[in-house]
């Protein structure tokens, strides 16, 4: 499989290199050439399998130049047997035709396991193999940071740094990133909001020198090989539901774009999904792009969802690219004028969006009153990602089954949780003593030479 950067200028890689690279030389992000497409017995082959089997069928063919069939499989296994729950991301039926897919049993609580167990496990493998080594940054709004060190604590091939906005991630979400002792993880409290992380790492990899030097490596969702580890549970979920037999739709709580990005890639792969819902907080500048063809940055407005308090996503461009039938030169210059505070995507191009989209936002409100209302109606506890979730796919009922998204378990987001409900989620006991351990942490300001200058010193020789 071919991997071509989105605004075309880039090499052109297969996947292990796509996957080590993150980010593109030209700024864009890494798609595949084509979307290898299921057959309809081959997808209905899947239903009732093992996730890891899913898993392997799903992503052998986008992987297959990198790996041998039985390490990718000895891979999988490994990346998931942490997983609290033997069905990996278990369904559960909220009401009729209303299902929550409950991708929170991973080590850190967050969907973002699935991706990042499994891009630690590809990344141990394939630098062990080439005797590299690399320096793993990342930008994080609290779910991506800790479910990177969680997967890359203690491997010999990288460092990992993680950039996270001082004061504004959960309680949980900083413990779980702070805590870890192992030598090669180091948290970063940049002093700003998640968007100056964000952009603070995409300085770092255009500033080539840098990049070089200390062996760069992103994994953060521009990173192809997380979105291509999240198409699986569309799969899982979607036949256990019926499919290819029935269609099945999907609402996603959406930040960087890229979970409900997976599930664009689903579809082209042959899953028959009705509608695809990309549900935004009171940060709704998808919502308001996928309704009006106007992309225009605003302030981030901090939420009770902070996983998706946003204004620059980043996996959007991959959306584009695809809706601009792969003119590079066109996401090129929209994302020039991005940077000068928006652009209007054509009329062309916003068709082919909502011929893939809709969108819904729920406000802060709406959001509180969901998980009080899941609670009484279904004894569901939902974190305050989840009920964004719920709140807007009511809006969307109606012919194919609704799968929700879960995307975090309560307990990371304590504070949402008991304020709506009264009830205090408690932590899974396998990790129940995390506000005993130590906390580790270095403050940085927001400011690109002050960050490479602590990713320098800290990282191993
Ligand atoms: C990251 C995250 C999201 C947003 O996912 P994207 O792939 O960035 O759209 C939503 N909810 C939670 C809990 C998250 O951690």
């Amino acid at each position: 499989m071919r991997y071509v950067s989105t605004r075309s200028q880039a090499p052109v890689l297969g996947f292990e290199d796509t996957m080590l690279t993150g980010l593109a030389r030209d700024g864009g992000l890494y798609v595949p050439e084509t979307v290898p497409v299921m057959s309809q017995a081959d997808i209905a082959a899947l239903a009732g399998l093992p996730y890891e089997d899913i898993a392997f069928r799903v992503m052998w063919p986008f992987v297959a130049d990198a790996f041998t069939e039985d390490d990718f499989a000895a891979m999988i296994a490994r990346a998931y047997a942490g997983f609290g729950h033997d069905a990996r991301a278990p369904l559960v039926q909220l009401a009729p035709g209303h299902h929550l897919l409950e991708l929170f049993h991973g080590p850190t609580l967050a969907f973002k396991d699935f991706a990042m167990q499994l891009i630690g496990q590809m990344f141990d493998h394939a630098l062990t193999r080439r005797g590299d080594k690399v320096t793993i940054v990342g930008a994080t709004s609290g779910d991506t940071g800790s479910a990177a060190i969680e997967a890359f604590r203690g491997l010999d091939a990288v460092d990992v740094f993680i950039l996270y906005p001082h004061g504004r991630v959960s309680d949980v979400q900083r413990r779980q990133m702070t805590t870890p002792v192992e030598a090669n993880v180091h948290a970063l409290a940049l002093t700003g909001h998640f968007d100056d992380c964000q952009a603070r790492v995409k300085d770092m990899f255009n500033d080539f020198a840098f990049r070089d030097r200390v062996g760069l490596a992103g994994v953060n969702s521009i990173n192809f090989a997380r979105v291509l580890a999240q198409v699986v549970y569309y799969f899982a979920a979607a036949t256990a539901l019926g499919a290819p037999h029935r269609t099945v739709s999907f609402t996603v709580p959406t930040g960087n774009f890229g979970d409900i990005f997976a599930g664009h890639i689903a579809k082209r792969m042959g899953l028959p999904i009705d509608k695809l819902v990309v549900a935004t907080n009171q940060n709704d500048i998808l919502h308001r792009c996928l309704t009006t063809g106007a992309y225009r940055v605003g302030d981030v407005t901090p939420s009770i969802s902070p996983s998706m308090d946003i204004q620059v996503s980043s996996n959007f461009e991959r959306a584009l690219h695809l809706a601009y039938g792969g003119d590079g030169s066109a996401i090129a210059q929209l994302m020039a004028e991005l940077k000068e505070g928006g652009f209007t995507v054509s009329q062309g191009a916003l068709q082919a969006l909502q011929d893939t989209y809709v969108s819904g936002r729920a406000s802060e409100r709406e959001t509180s009153q969901a998980i009080t209302d899941y609670l009484r109606r279904t004894g569901e506890l939902l974190c305050p990602h989840s009920a964004v979730g719920v709140k807007v796919a009511e809006a969307h009922f109606g012919g194919a089954p609704m799968v929700t998204l879960a995307t975090a378990h309560p307990a990371k987001f304590p504070d949402a949780v008991e304020t709506a409900t009264g009830i205090r989620p408690a932590l899974p006991p396998r990790m129940a003593d995390l506000f005993d351990r130590d906390e580790r942490v270095t403050r940085v300001d927001n400011d690109l030479a002050a960050v490479e200058a602590v990713i320098e010193e800290r990282r191993a020789a």
